[in-house]
């Protein structure tokens, strides 16, 4: 059934949303206000999702709501951000009762795990779904988690693993016969490692997350930084399935290309068994993949020979 718009905004937004106290003003005005806080900086990122390239129109509501936030979280946690508040700016075609609570159930669910408030947005009628989400997290001035910060020497770390969601992708849309629910799962559920970026700051020179491809994005860090890296295929995460995958089609490059990971990759001074400890509570798994050399370029170590990696991650235009 359609919902008028002020009474969807309120059932469906206004009235779900958790707070946190950064907000000092949320849904109803013409501006949300955040509480101003001397000593600490806003990390601020938005993500827009389009019906047909980043989900296909029967896509869930509920992965929707849950990825959509999610992207947005990781981009904080990649800064070692903690998230505070979100907007959200919704366009669709019509406004579909059952479609909007999926999507909020989503959507809060993810937002009450970390205590983040839905602080204003935008509800509009467009010919197809866009979900914009801006995200707003707090940390102490000066700490946030940059990419250019690489430096030769440095351990490449990466946490979760590499390729599931690529791999979910395929499986998703028939492009590869093989069942993977995990794989699947992480496609429409990436998990933001919220915890992990919290703990970097102070630790990680460089951090990025990895969502159009691990090649790609640390491709930026090293540009941004100057320097360039070995990889080890030995010591990459990958899941049974994908390394199935990779041994079925021959295509070791897939891990390292596809997108939509949404892991964090980080690069940290010293010892890898000392900064590994230090981030052992941050409740994922993460492992040492390589390391920052002073020669530009992005290389991989497999089977005796070193490859070059090319940046082949996803490119909208
Ligand atoms: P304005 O015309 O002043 O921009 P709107 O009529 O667009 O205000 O929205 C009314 C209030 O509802 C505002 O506080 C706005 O931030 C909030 N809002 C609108 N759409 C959403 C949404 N999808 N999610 C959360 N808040 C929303
Ligand atoms: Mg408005």
């Amino acid at each position: 059934m359609a919902v008028a718009e002020f009474d969807l905004i309120r059932r469906y937004f206004a009235e779900r949303t958790p707070r946190n106290e950064a907000v000092r003003l949320g849904i109803g005005d013409d501006c949300a206000l955040l509480a101003g806080g001397a000593g600490d900086e806003w990390a601020v990122t938005v993500d827009a999702m389009v019906e047909g390239v980043h989900f296909l129109a029967d896509g869930d509501p509920a992965d929707l709501g849950h990825k959509c936030l999610a992207v947005n979280l990781s981009d904080l946690a990649a800064m070692g951000a903690r998230p505070a508040a979100v907007t959200l700016a919704l366009t669709m075609p019509r406004s579909d009762e059952r479609w909007l609570e999926a999507f909020a159930g989503g959507f809060f669910a993810l937002a009450e795990r970390y205590g983040v408030e839905l602080a204003g947005g935008d509800t509009t009628r467009g010919a197809a779904v866009v979900i914009s989400v801006q995200a707003m997290g707090r940390l102490p001035a000066g700490q946030a988690l940059r990419r250019d910060g690489a430096k030769p020497g440095d351990g490449i770390y990466l946490t979760g693993r590499l390729g599931d969601a690529g791999l979910g992708l395929k499986i998703a849309t028939g492009a590869w016969p093989a069942v993977s629910e995990e794989a699947v799962r992480r496609l429409h559920r990436p998990e933001p490692r919220v915890a992990m970026g919290l703990a970097l700051p102070g630790l990680a020179h460089a951090c990025i997350d990895v969502s159009d491809g691990l090649a790609a994005d640390l491709g930026h860090i090293l540009s941004a930084s100057g320097v360039g890296a070995t990889l080890d295929w030995e010591r990459l995460p990958l899941s049974a399935a994908v390394e199935g995958y990779v041994a079925a089609t021959g295509d070791w490059r897939f891990p390292l290309g596809c997108g939509d990971d949404y892991e964090l990759c980080f690069t940290a001074p010293g010892d890898s068994a000392d900064v590994l400890a230090r981030v052992a509570d941050a409740g994922c798994s993460c492992v040492c993949i390589g390391r920052v050399e002073a020669a530009p370029g992005l290389r991989l170590r497999r089977q005796a020979g070193v490859e070059m990696l090319g940046e082949s991650g996803y490119r909208h235009f």
